[in-house]
């Protein structure tokens, strides 16, 4: 069976084609940078991930773009309410974002723009909507006029003229009585006292929402993508609104795929701030759930379904986790007294195209794994998958606690070589790796002064400016495996923070 994946504009699982054969071009809705991350955002990134790694791992070059709004009301309100600048907010949180999503096993994105630095390309893309007849322009500020432009709500599925009427009544503010239909969209707004403003051809102002993500995906991906992903919430107005720039300006389809993911409740409840059910990654890892506890209780939903957090199924993930982690762990803890061979252990979080195998069992195992994850990334079924796999490694990994190796025979150890060996692989397609009980202290790591990184942190610049990107990446590496994590941004300058 193919890949096949759920459209939210045919409401069908499709099967998965790429426009170019051989690759994906991904892009996923990124975060408005005014505060932590949330367990909502946990639940999309980690599934998204997933979706990456699995392409991946099926022999495709996945090219996958995420961005930063870092202009927004909200952040302007942080700044104002901190009492610092609009940059220092957007700054500290992204650093933030990169600490959670890397304490989470989450993949960086492979370009990750930011809003305040894609302004000419989102000039650009509003003066040709202008200029298409899908735009006006009202005294600085700038409308996308819904009516002008063919299958506006498809992907929402909203019928344009009952909603209008709908909305009617309800039209009171200023600015909804300015436009033309109350599903009309700001592409520029015009400056206001004391907001951050940027020039541009309708005069001082601001990106509306929507129009970055258009301008990101065009300037980086190009006018059609394979997938564009985000949260169930975003489908209207931002991704109908998506849509409809893009495809007003290019004439092109933005997207083959649209996939959401499923919101979070907790305790059966919409998380939100007021009421006060809200819980961020940070203050979740704080308390001591281990990020693979997070994973494996996030993934044992599917991802287009409502996720339930209780604490009742978090301690049931805790406890499922720590049986697959006994499994994992036994090349890594073990390998010694079982006589496994040390060179061929596996490296845990390396991402590969899965292998054909030869043995009966991995063989068989290994394709109800590929044939559950090619059904709309049935993560619960594959992850199911994987207990079955563990359940015998899980019992050695007891026994060695408890008596040691005596009673084992040594066939069956090469079976249960094999059988870890896949079960490293097939969990690493779920971000799913060994974890240990207890932290490093930095003390017993190598690396512990800041003049040591940042000379690596130099050398690897050095090493990308003379293209020799293995030894950058190599740099990188090294520095991740003693828990320095790197940010690059843009201008060619890299921070970095510790895990
Ligand atoms: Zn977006």
């Amino acid at each position: 069976m193919p890949l096949k994946l759920t459209n939210t504009l045919t409401r069908q699982k499709e099967t998965f084609i790429p426009i170019n054969e051989g690759q994906v071009s991904i892009y996923c809705c990124g975060v408005t940078v005014y505060d932590l991350c949330h367990l909502g955002h946990a639940r999309s990134y980690i599934v998204w991930d997933v979706l990456r790694r699995y392409l991946i791992c099926q022999g495709y070059k996945v090219n996958f773009v995420q961005n930063f709004t870092d202009i927004d009301d909200k952040i302007l309100n942080r700044a104002a309410r901190e009492g610092c600048s609009m940059e220092e907010i957007s700054e500290k949180n992204i650093i933030a974002f990169h600490k959670d999503m890397s304490a989470l096993g989450i993949l960086q994105a492979d370009r990750m723009p930011r809003a305040t630095k894609c302004l000419d390309s989102i000039c650009a893309l509003i003066k040709q909507i202008e200029a298409n007849g899908s735009a006006y322009s009202i005294d600085g500020d700038v409308y996308f006029a819904v009516l002008k432009h063919k299958g506006y709500g498809k992907l929402s599925q909203r019928d344009l003229e009952e909603q209008h009427l709908n909305a009617e009544g309800r039209i009171t503010n200023a600015e909804e009585i300015r436009k033309k239909h109350a599903f009309d969209f700001a592409l520029w707004k015009k400056a206001k006292d004391g907001e951050p403003s940027f020039p541009s051809p309708w005069g001082e102002g601001r990106p509306g929402w929507h129009i970055e993500c258009s301008a990101m995906v065009r300037e980086e991906l190009g006018d059609t993508i394979d997938i564009h992903l985000g949260g169930a919430d975003l489908i209207f107005p931002h991704h109908e609104n998506e849509i409809a720039q893009s495809e007003a300006a290019t004439g092109k389809k933005l997207a083959k795929y649209w996939l959401h993911n499923g919101m979070v409740n907790v305790e059966g409840q919409k998380m939100s701030k007021s009421l006060g059910n809200f819980t961020t990654i940070r203050a979740l890892l704080e308390k001591g759930v281990s990020p693979m506890t997070l994973r494996l209780f996030v993934l044992q939903a599917h991802y287009r379904k409502p996720l339930d957090f209780t604490n009742e199924a978090l301690k049931s993930a805790s406890k499922g986790w720590k049986g697959l982690n006994a499994a994992l762990s036994l090349g890594k803890i073990h390998a010694d007294e079982i006589g496994w061979p040390k060179e061929r252990l596996l490296k845990q979080d390396a991402i590969n195209p899965l292998k054909s195998y030869s043995n009966e069992t991995t063989k068989k195992v290994s394709q109800q794994f590929i044939d559950l994850m090619n059904d709309d990334i049935n993560t619960s079924g594959a992850l199911a998958v994987l207990f079955e796999l563990a359940r015998p490694l899980r019992a050695l990994a007891n026994q060695l606690e408890h008596s040691g190796i005596e009673p084992l025979q040594k066939n069956n150890l090469e079976e249960l070589y094999s059988r870890w060996q896949l079960l490293v692989e097939l969990a690493a397609v779920l971000g799913l790796k060994a974890e240990e009980k207890q932290k490093r202290s930095l003390a017993d790591k190598k690396i512990n002064n800041h003049d040591t990184i940042e000379k690596a942190i130099e050398e690897r610049k050095m090493a990308k400016s003379n293209k020799d990107f293995v030894k950058a990446d190599q740099i990188r590496d090294e520095l991740r495996s003693l828990g320095i994590q790197l940010v690059d941004k843009p201008g060619g300058v890299t921070d970095w923070f510790q895990d």
